[in-house]
């Protein structure tokens, strides 16, 4: 590889809205270059059966759903490529992007998907634990749990799909809810009260973890602060965490605008971010509907955001 390349258009980030940006950035001829980044099709890599991506009645394993988008995104002869991009410079046209070999590639346009990764509480024991009892996803950790006792922590679709799938595993689930009811969708929400193995703990909260080898309890405390407060130990082997993502914009930090959460603002009606010709999609755009589908289509939103503003600027 030359140390320094150019392309059209650069697209960072492989989940189903990388890859489908690639798709139609691909079948326009915009003869992309994707760089994949360090989780290889992004988040639905280590999830289990997606059940609501139209066209799949049975469903798909998230994994050989983005082995396809790829394949697909290969067919229109897109360069997707293995690496990270560690940091953009939008000082000047073309832009220039860094690959984590050093490599700089001068891009006309740019799409972000980028995606989220999952958000920690922020407890001493997590980092202490971590790998050894501690795990933000249960698909590819679950089965060291195999007739062991588990926490999940969150209250929403993902806590209630990890707590399932490890009920499966596990011979008994926690799920330790900081609020008295579950946010999830009514069918999640039935799946985990109506599964046996699996106990809500509501209104809880977790204050550490103890262990000698690795994990082996959480401290949680019941109704915290209130006047029948009850503080109180689980016997847990693994403690997962699933309680929502954070954008992975890090590498973007002040060169282009963000919410407080650091999600990329894009226009709302196109993927237009505030940098003439960047664009961005999927999760990392998103604080809202984090879903596979809508990255998707913003991915597409996004390529063709992309096209026009290479044929306006006559690139
Ligand atoms: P959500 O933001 O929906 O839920 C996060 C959960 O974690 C909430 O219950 C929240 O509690 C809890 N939480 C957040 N911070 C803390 C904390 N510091 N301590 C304790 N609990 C905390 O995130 P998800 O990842 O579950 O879902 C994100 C999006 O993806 C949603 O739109 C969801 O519908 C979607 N999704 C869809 C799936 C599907 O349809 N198959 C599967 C997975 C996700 P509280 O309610 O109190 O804020």
């Amino acid at each position: 590889m030359a140390d320094r390349e150019y392309t059209r258009c650069l697209i960072i980030g492989s989940g189903p809205a990388g890859y489908t940006a690639a798709i139609y950035a691909g079948r326009a001829n915009l003869q992309p270059i994707e760089y994949c980044g360090l989780q290889i099709g992004g988040q639905l890599t280590t999830t289990t059966i997606v059940e609501n991506f139209p066209g799949y009645p049975q469903g798909v394993d998230g994994n050989q759903m983005m082995m396809d988008l790829r394949s697909q995104a290969t067919n229109f002869g897109v360069d997707i490529r293995d690496g990270v991009i560690t940091k953009v410079d939008f000082s000047k046209k073309p832009y220039v992007a860094t690959t984590d070999r050093g490599a700089e590639i001068e891009a006309e346009s740019i799409i972000i998907a980028t995606g989220a990764t999952a958000k920690y509480l922020g407890l001493d024991d997590e980092k202490k634990y971590m790998g050894q009892g501690v795990s933000a996803c249960a698909t590819c950790d679950g089965f060291f749990y195999r007739k062991k006792v588990v926490a999940v922590v969150g209250g929403g679709d993902t806590a209630c799909e990890e707590a399932n799938y490890l009920a499966g595993l596990a011979s008994k689930v926690y799920m330790i809810v900081r609020k008295p009811y579950l946010r999830a969708s009514e069918v999640m929400k039935k799946r985990v009260e109506e599964n046996e193995k699996i106990e809500i703990l509501y209104e809880t909260n977790t204050l550490g973890l103890f262990g000698d080898n690795g994990v082996e309890g959480a401290h949680v405390v019941y109704r915290k602060g209130e006047s029948d407060e009850k503080k109180y130990d689980i016997a847990i082997d693994g403690f997962f965490l699933a309680i929502g993502h954070k954008p992975q914009t890090d590498i973007f930090k002040g060169s282009m605008d963000m919410d407080e959460q650091g999600f990329i603002k894009v226009n709302g009606i196109n993927q237009k971010t505030n940098i003439d010709g960047v664009f961005a999609a999927g999760d990392v755009c998103d604080p809202h509907y984090q879903q596979a589908i809508i990255a998707a289509a913003t991915g597409a939103k996004a390529a063709l955001d992309a096209q026009e503003y290479l044929n306006q600027i006559g690139k």
